[in-house]
């Protein structure tokens, strides 16, 4: 019962600093930095739900695997 290692990923170029990401996260992964842009602060909380990721209307937002826990092919390198 090994759980998945992974953090939300947030493309700063899309973001608009809306906040639902931060609002919707039921693990309250995310917060606000200075300047608005959600910073993932409890990476190690994140269970994948997706919430984040489906409700961002600029799909700024990404799930991904952490690297070195397994999950990356070994050619995932570019
Ligand atoms: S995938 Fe779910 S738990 Fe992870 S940051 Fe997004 S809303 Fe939070
Ligand atoms: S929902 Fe999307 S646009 Fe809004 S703050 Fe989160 S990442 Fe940025």
């Amino acid at each position: 019962m090994t759980k998945q290692a992974v953090h939300p990923s947030i493309n700063l170029k899309l973001c608009k600093k809306c906040t639902i990401c931060i609002n919707i996260c039921p693990e309250k992964v995310l917060e606000p930095d200075e300047s608005g842009l959600p910073l993932a602060i409890r990476p190690d909380k994140c269970t994948a739900c997706g919430l984040c990721t489906t409700h961002c209307p600029d799909f700024a937002i990404e799930i991904m695997p952490v690297p070195d826990s397994g999950l990356y092919d070994n050619d995932n390198t570019k």
